[in-house]
């Protein structure tokens, strides 16, 4: 193992304090103090010291980028001849931050930025100056020497990469629409020992680069800028300097030869780097930069730090997240197939305490921001998850409660005996499964969560009311049912009776007033149904409905009885039981002895008639008697369902069947007579 001098672990004494004062040949200017203050002196500087007020455009600008200690002004004092500030190795003491210029010796004209300053990464400071003096560099420099030790090559927050993207995003932003002049950036690798060749370097550092670059968050209108429209890349590495001083110092000069030699192979400085800014303007140009620099927000936003914890904060959400999803993966195909998993939400509960305690207890000691943000992203994906999964159960929970809703109430109101209150049986179960699914949904919820299920709830309402609507329209149809059979048999033998007896009175008056009689009774058993069914007073539609539908069923059940009651047979009988009453019984209901002085053909004659009469009677329904009945609407109309034709139902035998049978009866009644006739004649024989 190589010793390196990365000295971060090393205790650091800073030296805030140290007079910037310096020897009086020493030509360098702290541009930049301590105080991020730009010096007044740049100017000054520029005439005096070192000459190159006058330059025009023929002088070149160079920074330098990489972590403390990693030998840049080492370098930059072998290149260029100046002077700054190494750390003295005996001493280990910081350089004060600042950026320091200087011009290189020999009559080149190159403008050199030392940047100096801690190690914001290390002492876990805000990297505020390491971001600006970084960006101001890089606004400013034709070239930007990027220092950085061998073994950091590859490493994100090692090799000052992390900052060196926040530094190109905001660079894009204040300065990324100016695309004329690029910057070249030169990768110094130090101490470049292992066997592995620039190249591969080279390579991983390029593709580093690039990750960078497409993870950059750039403007709208540079959306496809690319990295080359910005920066031109080039890559060197020198030899350890204490291992191997000879080789360090031969090849530190065979790239101060870039620098300085116009005619030489790798000459760095290009026209295209150039900004186009004179030198006596340079004081004012460099200063309005630092400005902007200084003055910009976007650069307080995303600091190292951050970076480094939101990178570490989804690493740990990640690992977190796996025995979370193993648990909610074993038991989410058994809810997916509809049962309903007891314990299910403590047991997810635990999980999801579990999970979120692993997150905290590594992810907490990251920047606070940034934790809490991904901490409530972290609770934002576990309880997404577990939302889901017990959405799931409470649909599953939901539609059992609403089939055991409907299969209870069927089975106890099919159980019940004559005189239950359906609206108690039917309350009592959905008490009983609205506690359940109650139940079941506390179960799922808790204090933290950012969910409710009052959807669901609303919805296993709504399907319970239908449910019960449904019920209800099925317990009226039984009602119905049994009002109409119970009134049928009184009302059937009060026909019998009527049409039997049809010249007692007003036969279809008195059918009428039975009808209306069993109307009435049957409409207080139907009210004393719809109360105790919750079809409550106030619901007058319905209960009209109900009504009407009642009146219907009543009439036909009427209406079959008198059919029945004027079936051929039927007719033809009572026919000839009125004609055999007539012709056979005297007035006084005694039988009749024909003796030859009677007159058997018109007295045969006259009961014939009055049987005969009745046939038209039989076939049709007066109704007309009802008119003024008791009977609710059936003046207006709005006594029996609309589309109702009552003229229809009131014709029970049709004057083709009224022909047939009144040639039937004839020909019975022929008979009868001939018996007579017969019988008479017999008689006289005797
Ligand atoms: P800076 O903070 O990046 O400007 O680093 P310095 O130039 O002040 O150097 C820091 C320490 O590293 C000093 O003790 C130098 O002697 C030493 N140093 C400079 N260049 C190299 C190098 O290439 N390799 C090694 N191993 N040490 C160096
Ligand atoms: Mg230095």
């Amino acid at each position: 193992q190589v010793p390196t001098l990365d000295n971060s672990r090393m205790p650091i004494v800073p030296t805030r304090h140290r007079s910037p004062t310096q020897p009086a040949n020493f030509t360098r200017l702290q541009l930049i103090d301590d105080e991020q203050q730009f010096s007044g002196k740049l100017s000054s500087y520029m005439k005096t010291k070192w000459s190159l007020a006058d330059a025009g455009f023929d002088y070149n600008v160079v920074a330098v980028f990489g972590s403390q200690s990693t030998g840049k002004s080492t370098l930059l004092n072998r290149l260029f001849g100046t002077r700054f500030d190494v750390m003295d190795e005996s001493q280990r003491q910081q350089t004060t931050r600042g950026i320091w210029a200087d011009r290189g010796i020999d009559g080149m004209k190159v403008l050199i930025m030392d940047v100096e300053g801690t190690d914001g990464r290390e002492r876990g400071e805000n990297q505020d100056f390491e971001r600006k003096s970084a960006l101001f560099s890089l606004a400013i420099s034709e070239v930007l020497i990027v220092n950085m030790w061998e073994h950091t090559v590859g490493l994100y927050n090692g090799a000052n990469m992390g900052l060196l993207k926040t530094v190109m995003e905001v660079n894009l932003q204040l300065f990324g629409s100016n695309r004329e002049s690029k910057t070249l950036l030169y990768f110094v690798i130090r101490d470049h020992v292992s066997h592995t060749p620039l190249d591969n370097l080279a390579a991983t550092l390029k593709q580093d680069l690039d990750r960078i670059w497409s993870s950059l968050s750039k403007p709208d209108n540079l959306s496809d800028a690319r990295l080359s429209d910005y920066f031109d890349l080039k890559f060197t590495s020198l030899p350890h300097k204490v291992l191997q001083p000879e080789n360090f110092e031969k090849q530190a000069l065979e790239l101060r030869n870039q620098f300085t030699h116009r005619s030489s192979k790798g000459y760095v400085f290009r026209p295209s780097y150039k900004r186009n800014v004179p030198a006596d303007g340079f004081p004012h140009y460099a200063e309005a930069v630092w400005e902007k620099v200084v003055s910009n927000k976007d650069l307080d936003l995303p600091t190292q730090q951050e970076l480094l914890a939101q990178y570490r904060c989804d690493e740990i959400a990640a690992t977190a997240l796996v025995p979370f999803r193993e648990c909610i993966d074993k038991v989410r195909p058994r809810v997916q197939e509809g049962e309903i998993v007891k314990d299910l939400g403590s047991l997810v509960q635990t999980e999801r305490t579990r999970a979120l305690a692993a997150f905290d207890e590594q992810a907490a000691r990251y920047h606070k921001d940034v934790y809490a943000k991904k901490r409530s992203s972290f609770v934002q994906v576990l309880d997404g998850e577990l939302h889901s999964l017990f959405l799931n159960q409470v649909k599953n929970a939901s539609s059992q409660a609403a089939t055991t809703f409907a299969n209870d109430c069927q089975k106890l109101l099919e159980e019940a005996v004559d005189d239950y209150i359906f609206s108690d049986i039917v309350g009592e179960v959905r008490k009983r499964v609205t506690k359940w699914f109650g139940a079941a949904i506390d179960s799922l919820t808790f204090k933290d969560a950012a969910w409710t299920f009052n959807s669901e709830i609303k919805q296993l309402e709504s399907q319970l009311n239908a449910t019960t609507a449904k019920l209800r329209s099925a317990e009226m149809e039984r009602a119905l049912e049994q009002i109409r059979r119970s009134t049928r048999d009184h009302l059937s033998d009060v026909i019998a009776d009527k049409l039997n007896n049809p010249n007692d009175g007003d036969m279809w008056a008195g059918v009428m007033q039975g009808f209306e009689k069993s109307t009435n009774k049957a409409e207080a058993m139907m009210e004393h149904r719809m109360e105790s069914t919750g079809i409550g007073r106030t619901e007058h539609q319905q209960r009209a409905q109900l009504m009407r539908k009642l009146h219907k069923g009543l009439w036909e059940d009427m209406i079959n009885s008198l059919r029945e009651e004027v079936a051929d047979q039927m007719v033809l009988l009572k026919l000839r039981n009125i004609l055999e009453d007539k012709f056979r019984y005297d007035e006084n209901g005694l039988p009749r002895v024909w003796k030859p002085s009677d007159d058997i053909d018109s007295q045969f004659a006259a009961a014939r008639g009055v049987a005969q009469a009745l046939l038209p009677k039989y076939s049709r329904i007066d109704a007309s008697s009802l008119l003024t009945s008791t009977l609710k609407g059936w003046d207006s109309g709005q006594f029996f369902p609309a589309g109702f034709d009552i003229d229809r139902t009131l014709t029970l035998i049709s004057p083709a069947r009224q022909r047939e049978l009144s040639k039937r009866f004839g020909r019975e009644a022929d008979a009868l007579y001939l018996e007579a006739k017969r019988a008479m004649v017999s008689t006289q024989n005797h």
